[in-house]
């Protein structure tokens, strides 16, 4: 049965279900988590101004089917509650130009921290999700949870400079291991001792008041692209290599968590006739032959035993890092072209096994691995077109992620702007403002 017949069956079950029901005059329609029509329309509206889609009453009406009468007093409410104002008017199409109305951004901001093995990020955006101010450091997440969360609060003080007039929306941290989203907990992180089960979310929510969500870093990034690609339907698998590879998947536009948080976490698939250690506690997994830390491993043996190229040049200077390795390949050194068509080949060969599973429409390659350009894509795309069935790969698009550092940023104020008026808008919009208790899953 397809999704669409699904709701359709669900509607007509609320339908005959209502008319059984005495109709009460008396009941207000526009209470918390109420889904009327009245409510949905009202948020419907918000939504539509708040992205862009129609910003004037005629356009509304157009698009929502509403009468006039309807439009006008579901903007007159979305007004008083303060999502909406009223803005310039608009280009005349013959008659009185139409008055523009634009979602009110600047009541509150989001705040994003993107946490790695070794690096902290932080920013701060409006609720258009322009980001106004970030900043970032090195950052060993091993010191645990809570002397990581001190530091993220110091952070985040100094680039809110004071300014404490403005309410926080939402929260948003991510983080290097799979998490179990409706907590809020890390779920056996293997990078990250002693955060194992730790609850992030709620000293974020005394510290804000406002609600908190954790997710997995890639799941952000993966996010990110689809804003990136403003395609809300996407199919498509961003595959992260850093210095582990991890993988988000989203199903029609929607991420893909799994069971427990753990999906996607493709960096310890068994890869055949591969006997390597891997850092847990395994061995033959993908990352211990194509992650970063493998190549840093291979490319140190090499230098080691003698190797001459651009690579031991560099590595003379700075510890090598799969970025060195990438940019030594692309300067011709043997040793490191062929540590990157390594990367490439066991990666195309997992996500391969992705691909006639899941049929994506995209697949995005980011992460460190990205500097190495078109030496990495060539061979990947290569592996990947080799091992997957035809008509998975018939349409397949298979690139480079944009490589810029402020992704997982972009990425998380897709998820809080998701969560917070796809998901759980019903559920707060009758206070004007989210809170921790009505916008997350207690
Ligand atoms: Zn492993």
């Amino acid at each position: 049965m397809s999704f669409s017949t699904l709701v359709l069956v669900g509607t007509c079950h609320f339908i005959r279900d209502m008319q059984e029901l005495p109709v009460m005059a008396t009941m207000s329609t526009l209470h918390f988590g109420a889904q009327t029509d009245e409510v949905t329309s009202l948020l419907r509206i918000v939504n539509l101004v708040r992205t862009g889609e129609a910003t004037t009453r005629p356009e509304i009406g157009k698009v929502t089917g509403l009468g006039r009468g309807v439009v006008t007093q579901r903007i007159d409410q979305a007004i008083q509650y303060g999502f909406l104002r009223d803005s310039d008017f608009a280009a005349s199409s013959g008659g009185r130009a139409p008055r523009t109305l634009r979602f009110h951004s600047e009541q509150g901001v989001l705040i994003i921290c993107a946490l790695s093995a070794q690096r902290i990020r932080v920013g701060v955006t409006d609720l258009d999700g322009n980001l106004q101010k970030h900043a970032q450091r090195k950052w060993d997440i091993a010191q645990g949870p809570e002397k990581t969360i001190k530091e993220l609060f110091k952070q985040i003080d100094t680039i809110l400079d004071q300014d404490t007039a403005t309410a926080v929306w939402g929260v948003v941290i991510g983080i290097p291991g799979p998490v179990d989203f409706e907590s809020g907990r890390p779920a056996a992180p293997p990078l990250m001792p002693g955060w194992n089960g730790y609850d992030i979310r709620t000293p974020f929510e005394q510290r804000f008041d406002s609600p908190v969500w954790v997710d997995n870093d890639v799941n952000l990034l993966t996010l990110g692209e689809r804003a990136r690609r403003r395609d809300a339907n996407a199919d498509l698998i961003y595959c992260k290599i850093g210095s582990g590879i991890g993988a988000g998947l989203l199903s029609k536009g929607s991420i893909h968590r799994g069971a427990n948080g753990a999906a996607g976490d493709i960096g310890h698939v068994r890869l055949p006739d591969s006997t390597t250690p891997c850092r847990c506690g395994k061995i033959g997994c993908l990352e211990a032959a194509g992650g970063g830390w493998a190549l840093v491993r291979d490319a140190q043996q090499a230098i080691d035993a003698g190797s001459d190229g651009p690579l031991a040049t560099l590595a003379k200077k700075q510890p090598v890092t799969l970025e060195l390795i990438s940019i030594a390949a692309q300067a011709g050194d043997p040793d490191a072209i062929a540590l990157i068509q390594q990367s490439a080949s066991v990666a195309g060969e997992a996500v391969s096994t992705l691909v006639n599973l899941f049929n994506p429409g995209v697949i995005v390659f980011g992460g460190a691995i990205a500097s190495a350009g078109e030496l990495f894509l060539a061979d990947v795309r290569q592996r990947i077109y080799e091992r997957s069935m035809p008509l998975a790969t018939r349409d397949i698009t298979i690139t480079l992620s944009v490589n810029d550092e402020l992704e997982p940023l972009h990425g998380g104020v897709e998820l809080a702007l998701e969560q917070l008026f796809d998901v759980t808008f019903p559920r707060w919009f009758a206070d004007g403002r989210p809170s921790p208790e009505r916008s997350t899953v207690r």
